[in-house]
């Protein structure tokens, strides 16, 4: 068993996330690919456009978030 390493509860299937953030990220994979498509924005960009916005909800936020976090560590490394 692994747990989800935003919220701390199980992960389900073998995914890194629990069921409410991996379903918060497929959300925000499909709207990014709107995003894409319309503006021509990248990963990284639309997750900083994103989290501006206010109309996200709590687990969109903290998948942004985290996300963020951990492409930002990538870059360092
Ligand atoms: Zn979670």
């Amino acid at each position: 068993m692994t747990e989800c390493p935003i919220c701390f509860r199980q992960s389900m299937n073998g995914t890194e996330l629990c069921e409410y953030h991996e379903e918060a990220l497929t959300r925000l994979r499909a709207a990014f690919a709107e995003w894409e498509k319309a503006l021509g924005v990248g990963w990284i960009d639309y997750l900083s456009l994103v989290y501006r916005t206010q109309e996200l909800g709590l687990w969109v936020r903290e998948i942004v978030a985290y996300l963020t976090s951990r492409s930002a560590a990538s870059m360092l490394s």
